[in-house]
């Protein structure tokens, strides 16, 4: 039996009882990276939180469809291909490439989709043409504008008023003409040496806002279960999400929204004034571990305040290698017949624990806390050597648990890519479920990326050809 899944909902300004709207599976939206820059820290404890999230959930037995955009054309993407002198796909590719290095650094599970905003400018299209309409939209000098006041839900999920602590917002940065402050750019009109697309409203190219409402709706329906972002998303950006896509469905957009606190560095806003700006590199450059950068930043509670330093970093790197060597050796223990009844109970016990307290909005430090505990014990059964078949059978499945969710486990000391060891997990579910057939087909497949997978006492082991 899985325990329900609550999950802080920052539209209802409450805990919730997680509920997906189709059976077992949960369509979600992340907000992805502007991919003019390398992503900095800050906003991977936004990615970690959305990758704890989806691995939560597959825990539980849910089935994920997760986008992630890429907005490659936007003010700062324009700019930046202009100083250049290079087009805006010359200029955005390589920090999309560099942006998966990233997450593949950090073990940060790919989402379903990752659509890029230029191939979906016909769906922004659509959508401005409805709510021209609709009169939500309004056109001024070849740009578009969304008029807030024609949207009575404005507010909601930020709980802003037009009349009260929004009056004077910087809602947009751009500087054109429009009727009110508040209301913000669907559609820019063309600009010399800009990139730009035709539409019948004028040529011109797409605000921000509008590309997650077009990309969003288009892969997975007007409505869906969950929108997670870093919380400086909330206003403007998702309560615009919300303005456009309700302004052309009438219908509910998202049931969840779920938003993760900002990073502090040295206890300040990251700023590249300040000296405090690190990207994922710049912290592997020093020679620190990918690992402990994921262990840091995930083992905080996504709603809670983390202040990075180099100390804490240093903190979980000696926490990631205490965990790994209790994994090496817990994996490698001689189990003993003539222990007394082992603690098969208590290890139940605390998996479910876990697993239930991830569940209550992911609460990683309680579940770490359990885990800890959990690990004393099995290190004080192993010191005096009662450790029993059964009972090392519930820990490796407690191991397994833990794993799937947290992704430190060094379990193979030799690199071995993502791909192979997602082959070698698929064939380790063939053989659990005596799918045989399937087992070699991927022990195949595994020798043709060039590695061995040998099935041993101790488990299997991968091995470079
Ligand atoms: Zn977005």
């Amino acid at each position: 039996m899985t325990t329900p899944i609550e999950l802080f909902n920052t539209l209802s300004g409450k805990t919730e009882t997680f509920k997906p709207m189709k059976g077992s599976e949960i369509r979600m939206y992340t907000c992805g990276p502007t991919v003019y820059d390398f992503a900095h820290i800050g906003n991977f404890r936004a990615y970690v939180f959305e990758d704890l999230l989806r691995r939560v959930l597959k825990l539980n037995g849910f089935k994920v469809h997760q986008v992630m955009n890429l907005t490659d054309v936007d003010d700062k993407t324009i700019q930046g291909a202009r100083s250049k002198a290079i087009t805006l796909a010359q200029f955005t590719e390589p920090y999309i490439k560099a942006f998966f290095e990233d997450l593949d650094q950090l073990r940060i599970e790919r989402a379903e989709h990752y659509p890029r905003a230029t191939e979906f400018v016909e769906e922004m299209i659509r959508l401005i043409e409805t709510l021209l309409k609709s009169g939500h939209a309004y056109e001024r000098d070849g740009s578009v504008y969304y008029s807030i006041k024609k949207f009575p839900n404005y507010g909601k999920l930020s709980k802003k008023t037009v009349s009260g602590n929004m009056a004077g917002a910087r809602v947009d940065q751009d500087e054109y003409a429009k009727d009110e402050p508040c209301d913000f750019a669907l559609w820019k009109k063309a600009a010399p040496d800009e990139p730009s697309w035709p539409a019948s409203f004028g040529c011109g190219r797409p605000g921000w806002h509008i590309e997650c409402s077009a990309m969003s709706m288009k892969l997975l329906g007007a409505s869906f279960d969950i929108h997670t972002g870093g919380e400086d998303n909330i206003f403007p950006h998702h309560e615009n999400e919300i303005a456009q896509s309700e302004g052309v469905t009438g219908k509910p957009f998202v049931r969840y929204w779920l938003h993760c606190r900002y990073l502090l560095v040295n206890n300040e806003k990251m700023s590249k004034s300040k000296g405090n700006f690190f990207t994922v590199r710049d912290i592997l450059a020093k020679g620190h571990d990918p690992g402990a950068l994921r262990y840091l930043l995930i083992s905080h509670h996504y709603r809670q305040p983390l202040n990075f330093t180099l100390d804490s970093l240093r903190a979980a790197e000696k926490t990631v290698r205490r965990l790994n060597d209790f994994y090496v050796r817990f994996t490698e223990a001689e189990t003993s017949t003539a222990a007394p009844k082992s603690a098969v109970r208590e290890t139940e016990k605390a998996r479910e624990e876990f697993r239930s307290l991830l569940s209550n909005d992911l609460n990683m430090p309680e579940a770490l806390a359990v885990f800890f505990g959990w690990m004393n014990e099995a290190n004080i059964s192993m010191d005096r050597k009662i450790l029993t078949l059964d009972g090392k059978q519930a820990g490796l499945a407690f191991l397994e648990d833990f794993d799937r969710v947290l992704a430190v486990f060094e379990k193979d000391p030799a690199e071995v890519p993502a791909e192979v060891r997602q082959l070698v997990e698929a064939r380790e579910k063939a053989r659990a479920g005596r799918d045989f057939r399937r087992s070699d087909e991927l022990r195949d497949l595994i020798r043709q990326a060039g590695f061995l997978v040998e099935d041993t006492s101790k488990g299997v082991k991968v091995k470079k050809l």
